[in-house]
C-alpha cells in the first residue's frame, strides 16, 4: 500500500514532458532539424560569466569545509546581505539579512509559504488562471482548497470582480505569478494597486490579513522598459518567491529565497512558520557552493538580448500570418489564441503533421490558447515559421 494522492501524482502523465520526449523520438528519425520544440521553459542563454568565475574563485579560495558543509537553514548572511542590499537599492526598500529565507528554488519556496499559511484544514489559496500547473498539487497535497480566478483573457491581467466574488473568510492567501507563466504578461502597477486596495479592505472585514505570495521567478526578464513593480512596496502583506533558475539561467543549480519584510503582519510568526514547513518537507540548506556564488552575484543581470530578439521575431510573424496573441512584455513565453478554438486539438495537429512541439492553455487551466517557450534557438524559429504559416491556413480553409 502506498499513498493514493501521491501514487496518483506520481503517476500522473505531464504534458511537456511528453511532448519534450516526442519530440527528442521523432528528431531520430526525421533529423533535429524538422523538430520545433517550444515545449520546455529551460533557459537558452548562459549564465552571467561572473557566476561560473565565482564558483571557480570559491572553489579556489575558500575553505573547503565551509564551501561543501552545512550553513544554516535560512542560508548564510553574507548571501542574504547581497541580496537585501541589491533589493533595497532598487525598489527603495529597507530589508535585512533576518527578512529572507534561502531556498532551493521557487517552488520549494511556494510550497513551504503555503504550508506556512493553510492555518486551518479549510483554509483556501487563490490562484489566477492561466497560472503554473503546480501551483494546484503544491496546494492541495498539503490539504489546502484551490480557488480558481478564471482568466482575462483579453489582457491578462486580473479580473478584480471575479478576485472578489471568490474571497471568503477563509482565503488566506492569494498566489501572483508576474512576468507571467504561461502568458508572458506583466500585471501593471494599475492591475496590483487595484488587486491592494481589494485585499486591504476584505482582510479589514475578515480581521485576518489575505496575505499576496508573489512567485517571481521571471521578475528580471522583461524587454522593452515595461515596470515590475515590487509587489511588497504596492501590498505590505506580501511574501515574495524568487528564484535564479530564469534570471541567472541557474534552474539545476536550486537557488532562490523567500522575503518575509517586516510589513507583513506577524511577520516574525510568518517568517518562523515559513521555516519550520520547509524544515517538515527536509529542507536542511540550499547548496553552498551556490549560496556563496550569489553572495558575489547578487547583482548580476541576465543579457536578454537574444530572448528579445526571440520575442520580437516570434510575435512579429506570427501577428502578421493571423496569429492573437497576448501582449508578450516578459518572462520567455506567448499565449497565443488556438486556431479553431480547440488548443489540445491545435497542439495535436501541430505535433503530427508539422513535429511543432506547444503546449496546450488547458494544463494551465486557460483553454483555447497555446503556449510557446521561446528559449530556443532563432535558428530554429525561422525554419518553423513555414509550419505555423501551414498551421493557421489550414484553419482558414
Ligand atoms: N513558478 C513559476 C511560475 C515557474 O514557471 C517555475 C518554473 O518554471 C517555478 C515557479 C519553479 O521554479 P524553480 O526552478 O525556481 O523551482
Amino acid at each position: 500500500m502506498v499513498n493514493q494522492k501521491f501514487y496518483q501524482l506520481g503517476t500522473a502523465p505531464s504534458v511537456i514532458r511528453e511532448l519534450f520526449a516526442y519530440g527528442l523520438e521523432q528528431a531520430k528519425t526525421v533529423g533535429p532539424e524538422n523538430v520545433f520544440d517550444y515545449s520546455l521553459g529551460n533557459p537558452s542563454i548562459p549564465a552571467p560569466a561572473k557566476v561560473n568565475q565565482s564558483i571557480h574563485d570559491i572553489l579556489n579560495d575558500t575553505d573547503s569545509i565551509k564551501v561543501h558543509g552545512y550553513s544554516m537553514a535560512c542560508g548564510f548572511d553574507s548571501a542574504r546581505e547581497a541580496i537585501a542590499a541589491n533589493l533595497n537599492r532598487r525598489f527603495g526598500t529597507d530589508l535585512k539579512a533576518g527578512n529572507l529565507f534561502l531556498t532551493c528554488g521557487a517552488a520549494p519556496g511556494l510550497i513551504a509559504v503555503i504550508k506556512a499559511l493553510l492555518a486551518e484544514e479549510d483554509s483556501e489559496i487563490m490562484v489566477v488562471a492561466p497560472f503554473f500547473p503546480e501551483y494546484r498539487p503544491f496546494t492541495e497535497s498539503n490539504g489546502g482548497h484551490l480557488v480558481v480566478v478564471p482568466a482575462d483573457t483579453d489582457a491578462f491581467q486580473i479580473d478584480l470582480d471575479q478576485v472578489e466574488r471568490r474571497l471568503t473568510p477563509r482565503t488566506q492567501a492569494i498566489i501572483i505569478n508576474s512576468p507571467n507563466n504561461p502568458s508572458g504578461v506583466v500585471y501593471t502597477r494599475r492591475t496590483l494597486e487595484g488587486l491592494a486596495r481589494l485585499l486591504e479592505r476584505k482582510s479589514a472585514e475578515y480581521g485576518h490579513p489575505i496575505y499576496i505570495i508573489a512567485d517571481e521567478p521571471y521578475r528580471e526578464l522583461v524587454y522593452g522598459g515595461v515596470e515590475v513593480p515590487f509587489i511588497p512596496t504596492v501590498y505590505r502583506n506580501t511574501i515574495v518567491c524568487y528564484s535564479y533558475s530564469k534570471s541567472l539561467s541557474l534552474p539545476g543549480e536550486r537557488i532562490g529565497y523567500i522575503c518575509v519584510p517586516d510589513s507583513v503582519e506577524d511577520h516574525q510568526a510568518v517568517y518562523s512558520a515559513i521555516a519550520g514547513a520547509a524544515r517538515s518537507c527536509g529542507h536542511v540548506c540550499p547548496p553552498t557552493l551556490i549560496q556563496l556564488t550569489i553572495a558575489r552575484c547578487a547583482d548580476e543581470t541576465p543579457d536578454l538580448a537574444a530572448y528579445d530578439e526571440n520575442r520580437q521575431l516570434l510575435y512579429r510573424e506570427l501577428t502578421a500570418m493571423g496569429y492573437q496573441c497576448a501582449k508578450p512584455d516578459g518572462a520567455f513565453y506567448l499565449f497565443v489564441k488556438a486556431p479553431g478554438g480547440d488548443d489540445e486539438a491545435f497542439c495535436e495537429k501541430a505535433k503530427r503533421e508539422h513535429n511543432l512541439l506547444v503546449v496546450p492553455g488547458t494544463g494551465f487551466e486557460c483553454p483555447g490558447f497555446v503556449r510557446l517557450s521561446y528559449c530556443v534557438s532563432n535558428d530554429m524559429i525561422r525554419r518553423s515559421l513555414p509550419a505555423f504559416r501551414a498551421l493557421i491556413q489550414a484553419y482558414e480553409k
